[in-house]
């Protein structure tokens, strides 16, 4: 027989269990018994409604660009430092904590010395702990009244990984962390995995960002959908040929090893640019302090801005520049 104590204790397991399997579900799958069974198993109707969960809708590249530029060149740095490496790498030895300290200590001056020399604003996503953790980094930024500090996680944690409570409460933490260094609100929200899950989009919605940056459906700005429905924030795709991360990157742990010549990813982005450039559309290029810092690459972005500079009609801009721009044009 068992006793009251263990059949209760019995209860509650089996309780806490389900409750528990129900949010990893959310987290992995959204809760539908579905997306349990193989792809080949689902209906049109389940895989049309899983692919249109966020797509892209109007196409937002204005008509023409402020002063009739040919083009919107806009750079990001996404200043990751250690929480990176903890949060989506999992890997907090001191080793890699260094390489993340690298990206505040001299990759950032590096970065913002080369701003400066061309005289070009740039948007900075910054996670709350990169914050806490180089607190410097923010006047630095701010030195230039057009540079953007956008939103971009607490501790770089995947978002892919989260409950929707636990991403709706980790993003309000960060949410005041932001604010307590930063001053004010973000316009901006980048995915700390280029990546939105179920409740992303919403939560993103419910905390009043004008647009979001992760998604890779065009080259140019447009509109965000969601459940089918316009959400009403513009979305600044990005793409990963133009991010220094897989270019450049070393990983031991996730296998991932690019250590390439500067002259190859030089090729691969001012290529980008000149057809952006003969297209009138918009170039957007990630680059994260602690990987393009480093001497040989930071002198090849200086030859990159050079060479843009060289051509009439480029309109250096931040991100949230060309979506107040893109939103104004669009009468949205
Ligand atoms: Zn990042």
């Amino acid at each position: 027989m068992f006793s009251f104590r263990l059949r209760l204790g019995i209860i509650l397991v089996v309780f806490f269990a389900c409750v528990i399997g129900s949010e990893l579900a959310l987290a992995h799958g959204g809760g539908d018994p579905a997306d349990e069974r193989p792809i080949w198993t689902w209906t049109p109707e389940q895989i049309i409604e899983e692919v249109t969960r966020v797509r892209a809708g109007e196409d937002l590249l204005p008509k023409s660009w402020p002063d009739n530029k040919r083009v919107a060149v806009s750079f990001s740095f996404d200043v990751d430092t250690e929480p990176v490496w903890m949060g989506f790498q999992e890997q907090s030895s001191p080793s890699y904590m260094s390489r993340g300290e690298y990206g505040a200590r001299r990759g950032m001056p590096r970065v913002m010395n080369l701003l400066d020399k061309h005289s070009i604003p740039a948007s900075f996503f910054i996670p709350a702990m990169t914050m806490e953790l180089h607190p410097q980094i923010i006047p630095m930024i701010q030195k230039n009244p057009r540079n953007e500090i956008g939103f971009h996680s607490y501790v770089h944690e995947n978002p892919m990984r989260l409950t929707p409570s636990e991403e709706r409460n980790i993003y309000a933490q960060a949410m005041s962390i932001f604010v307590k260094h930063v001053g004010k609100k973000p316009t901006g929200f980048r995915s700390a995995a280029w990546d939105l899950n179920k409740s992303t989009v919403a939560i993103v919605k419910e905390m009043g960002f004008i647009y979001e940056s992760s998604m890779m459906a065009d080259d140019n700005p447009y509109a965000l959908i969601s459940e089918g429905e316009d959400t009403g924030l513009i979305e600044l795709p990005v793409e990963w040929i133009l991010d220094d991360w897989p270019l450049f990157q070393i990983s031991w742990p996730s296998k991932h090893v690019a250590l390439r010549n500067a002259e190859d990813v030089y090729s691969i982005w001012k290529d980008e640019f000149d057809v952006a450039y003969d297209e009138g559309g918009m170039y957007i290029l990630t680059m994260h302090p602690q990987v393009i810092g480093h001497r040989y690459r930071i002198a090849m972005l200086d030859k990159l801005i050079t060479y843009m500079k060289s051509k009439p009609g480029v309109w250096f801009a931040t991100h949230e520049e060309i979506a107040f721009y893109v939103k104004e044009q669009a009468g949205r």
